[in-house]
């Protein structure tokens, strides 16, 4: 890992944010998106070939797939699963938000009434790699939240199948349909409909370059969760933090995918040469070493700043999505950070607890969004309508504001409606 200035980061940010260019992926994108609004489930029988190097007859996932998936997985991964799924119930159920009412003068209401949404699309992964915890991170939420229609949709391998784990994964969290389908043109089915997928009201769940940009041009017409980009970790490190936790952890995220982001910062420059010996050292012996050394040429970087302060900052600016305080007493200096999708607090609180099994949601923020937006949750599968009750007497007493504000705007015939309902001495007008 190369280690630098923070001048020089902030330099080298700068010039990879001028190269994006994205023409081709919209126009790939819009183009597959077109095609399944057109040709339906023909046009994904069509991409799945095409991308997945698959021929099905049909993309739903039948009930002996589903026993034999069972079948296939050993019991200790489903006792971690069930674990897993515990406690991110625990933490989630904290979210859940209620209808409230408040009592005016005259016996007026106002009050805000809370409603899940009908259904959810989620999206799963598949590609490189079968992602069980994104299953429980995805789903459970939407089943607090009381969404009663849930459809999972996920690419399948070369042989026409969805890991066992996966599809374990969405029979425990409570999916009530699974289709062997990824991509843009899973999404597009999602919000759009085919002969077989219904449409759904809302899509959630990470993805590759053509899941997000899909997303990103089906909003408007279905709801989404967010734009998910590479995962990113930051850690802060004093001389406090282990070295060799604090490289397994810059390890761990690299090994998400090339484009991933690992990033230390420190003020020690002992810890900075420590950790990058350590790094050469862990990636050794690591099974997707090729990846994560690709990953790290890319985007794995050492800062080395003059204080704590400075670290902070620079962590402000990042906003990543997945922050690690390695740092001594991190609890005191949690009110100093404002922008990072999940805090992690201490050495024993790696970010892979989070991933897996600690509770709070691991689809997060990421790109410099934590900025202004927030984990998923429960809060993303429901929806708010405002409730209004006027008396007689109460709308009496507001009229002349109302008819004001109305004729302001040159809305004579709002002002009519308010007017037609005026009273004097009990008796109407
Ligand atoms: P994916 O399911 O997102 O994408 C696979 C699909 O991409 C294929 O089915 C195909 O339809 C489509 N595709 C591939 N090449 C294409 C092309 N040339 N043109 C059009 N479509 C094409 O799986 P993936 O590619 O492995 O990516 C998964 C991503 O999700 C990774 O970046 C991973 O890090 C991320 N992820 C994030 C989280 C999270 O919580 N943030 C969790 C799990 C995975």
């Amino acid at each position: 890992m190369k280690i630098m200035t923070l001048s020089a980061f902030i330099k080298e940010k700068a010039a990879v944010m001028k190269k994006n260019d994205d023409r081709k992926l919209d126009d790939d994108v819009l183009n597959i998106i077109q095609t399944v609004r057109r040709e339906g489930d023909r046009a994904l029988l069509n991409y799945t070939r095409q991308f997945d190097r698959v021929d099905l007859q049909t993309f739903t996932v039948t009930e002996e797939e589903m026993a034999l998936a069972k079948q296939e997985i050993t019991s200790e991964f489903l006792e971690a699963l069930n674990g897993a799924k515990q406690q991110i119930i625990h933490f989630h159920k904290n979210q859940l938000e209620k209808s409230w009412f408040i009592e005016g003068e005259d016996g007026t209401l106002l009050g805000q009434k809370v409603t899940p949404l009908e259904s959810a699309g989620v999206y799963i992964p598949g590609g490189k790699a079968a992602y069980p915890s994104t299953v429980l991170m995805n789903v459970l939420p939407a089943k607090i939240a009381g969404v009663k229609q849930i459809i999972m949709v996920t690419p399948p391998d070369e042989d026409g199948r969805i890991r066992s784990e996966v599809l374990v994964a969405a029979h425990i969290a409570g999916v009530d349909q699974i289709y062997k389908v990824g991509g843009a043109q899973a999404i597009a089915a999602l919000a759009y409909g085919t002969e077989t997928i219904q449409k759904v009201n809302k899509i959630v769940g990470p993805g590759n370059r053509y899941v997000a940009r899909a997303k990103k041009w089906v909003y408007g017409d279905v709801a989404i969760d967010m734009i998910a980009g590479p995962s990113e970790v930051v850690i802060v490190a004093d001389d406090t933090a282990p070295p060799h936790y604090v490289a397994a952890d810059l390890l761990a995220q690299a090994e998400h995918d090339e484009d991933a982001t690992a990033i230390l910062i420190t003020y020690s420059k002992k810890i900075a040469l420590t950790v990058q010996k350590e790094v050469e050292k862990q990636l050794q012996l690591l099974e997707r070493k090729a990846m994560i050394n690709e990953s790290l040429e890319k985007n794995g970087r050492i800062i080395v700043v003059d204080s704590l302060k400075e670290a902070l900052q620079l962590v402000n600016k990042i906003a990543p999505e997945h922050l690690q305080l390695m740092i001594e007493n991190p609890m005191e200096k949690l009110p100093l950070v404002k922008h990072a999708g999940a805090i992690f607090l201490g050495n024993d609180s790696p970010e892979a607890l989070g991933d897996y099994y600690a509770g709070p949601n691991h689809t997060l923020p990421t790109s410099g969004t934590a900025v202004f937006s927030s984990p998923l949750g429960v809060y993303d599968f429901l929806k708010k309508s405002s409730v209004i009750y006027y008396s007689e007497a109460a709308l009496n007493k507001s009229i002349d504001s109302i008819v004001t504000l109305a004729k302001a705007e040159g809305l004579t015939a709002h002002a009519k409606s308010i007017q037609v309902r005026r009273k004097e001495n009990g008796k109407k007008k």
